[in-house]
């Protein structure tokens, strides 16, 4: 039986392997590999960070959406593409050398950081689903700590948030976070007396460049007029436990940098043994690695040249892996010997895309047409409705969106989720020893906390 190996199961991963479903002969076996076994809907991230979104309603579970893919949970550690062969540690515990006739590669991308002091081991990014509801329990923690502390000045770091990268993740980030802190300061009287500081930073001259300057423009306005300082043509020199120094020699008092400055190919591309350019895999414009006819790579991991931008590769964008992610399944297919089916080059452009705002207030370039304020915020919800796989996913999205258009969120700080104590744990806090305190606070500081 041939098998059609995909790694990694997000949106380039998961629509090649739904399209393959349809198209693959009945004796083809499509297995995918990914290391959870759901698909991150990105877009919505900042809404789950934010509380408007459930967390569980971002993610699509692979087993629900694909039919006859066989999912298996592990971590793609090498691979030896001379003799077809992809190495995976699986959750259970052992390494398995995977054969197969035709490889995707779709492992996505990592932050990119730079070698600034602090920032590794105090910035937190925003990219999984576990970070932005880190996020969100870092912010209700840090209120209630701030609610603790007498002196207002001392309360500044726990209530300054410093965001770096105005993409998209950084604006809508930081946009709907500030937005949920408005919320929430309701319940916290001293917090409310010193106010929260929202720092969007970021080394280029303009926010946005994906999208048209004037909407770019707009979008800073917007920002501006909420109390959102930003901060451009500026770089972190340093970043601390309790501050955050920039270019400009000023230097912020302040617990929480996220960074969402740019993205890199996996790491793991390096380890596959395939042609990289500036650590993306390469490839041709039928999305096939250079040199190596049984293997395609689509995604953020992926370098295919841009149709959009003759000599530059496509954008890391869930655009293009989608689209990428459903004509491979097609190349695949004619690759396997499909008489129906030609191996086609990649000729998407971008159509346009929408930043959400919070607030009822969006942005959108589409069909090279420019949308602001309501309507736009309208048509981006209807989009992630449509694109969001699943009916019952849908409806969840539009619940949730309900809910939040006419309540407060919860700032209920669940932390702990996941990480349940251990029984010696649910003894009463010692007098002496002040034990049941130390165990309770190391739950709150582990991961995901
Ligand atoms: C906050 C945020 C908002 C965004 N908003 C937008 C937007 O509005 N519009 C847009 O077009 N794009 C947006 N993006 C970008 C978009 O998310 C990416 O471009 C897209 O996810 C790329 O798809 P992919 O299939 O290449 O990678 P991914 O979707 O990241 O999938 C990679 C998969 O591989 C798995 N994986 C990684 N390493 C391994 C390994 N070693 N072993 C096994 N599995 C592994 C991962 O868990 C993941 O499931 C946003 C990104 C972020 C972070």
């Amino acid at each position: 039986m041939k098998r059609v190996l995909i790694a990694g199961g997000g949106f380039g991963g998961f629509y090649a392997a739904r399209r393959l479903e349809r198209l693959a002969p009945e004796d083809v076996r499509i297995t995918l590999i990914n290391d959870v076994n759901f698909m991150l809907y990105t877009p919505l991230l900042p809404g789950a960070a934010a509380g408007s979104l459930e967390p569980r309603h971002v993610v699509v579970p692979l087993r629900e959406r694909l039919e006859r893919t066989e999912l298996r949970l592990g971590w793609v550690i090498g691979g030896d593409p001379a003799n077809s062969k992809l190495e995976v540690e699986l959750i259970a515990g052992h390494t398995i050398q995977f054969d197969y006739h035709q490889l995707v590669v779709a492992l996505g991308s990592v932050s990119r950081t730079f070698p600034i002091p602090g920032l590794a081991a105090h910035a937190i990014g925003f990219k999984t689903i576990a970070e932005a509801i880190a996020l969100r329990n870092r912010l209700v923690r840090f209120l209630e700590t701030a609610e603790e502390i007498d002196e207002p000045e001392r309360r500044r770091p726990y209530l300054n948030f410093v965001f770096v990268g105005a993409g998209y993740a950084g604006l809508e980030g930081v946009a709907e976070l500030q937005d949920f802190a408005l919320d929430a300061l309701a319940y916290y009287p001293r917090c409310r007396e010193v106010g929260t500081r929202w720092i969007l930073v970021d080394a280029a001259p303009r926010i946005m460049p994906q999208i048209q300057p004037q909407l770019a423009r707009f979008t800073e306005d917007v920002l501006r007029r909420r109390g959102i300082e930003i901060m451009l043509e500026t770089q972190l020199t340093e970043v601390t436990d309790e501050s955050v120094t920039l270019t400009s020699g000023e230097t912020i008092p302040c617990r929480t940098v996220c960074w969402t400055a740019g993205v890199k190919a996996s790491p793991v591309a390096e380890r596959l043994g395939l042609p990289l350019e500036q650590g993306r895999i390469a490839c041709d414009e039928r999305m096939r690695v250079r040199g190596h006819h049984n293997v395609w790579a689509i995604g953020d991991v992926a370098a295919i040249p841009d149709p959009a931008r003759p000599g530059e590769p496509c954008p890391p964008t869930a655009q293009h892996a989608i689209r990428q992610g459903k004509l491979i399944a097609g190349n695949v297919a004619a690759a396997l010997g499909d008489p129906r089916r030609d191996v086609r080059p990649f000729a998407y452009k971008t159509r346009g895309m929408f930043a959400d705002l919070g607030r009822h207030n969006a942005v959108a370039n589409v069909l090279g047409g420019r949308l602001k304020g309501f309507p736009a915020w309208a048509l981006c919800r209807f989009y992630h409705l449509a694109w969001v796989p699943g009916i019952r996913r849908k409806i969840r999205l539009i619940a949730d969106w309900t809910v939040d258009f006419w309540f407060r969120r919860d700032t209920a700080e669940l932390g702990q989720l996941g990480h349940p104590p251990g029984l010696e744990e649910h003894m009463p806090p010692s007098a002496e020893t002040g034990d049941g305190l130390a165990s309770a606070r190391a739950l709150i500081d582990r991961p995901g906390g």
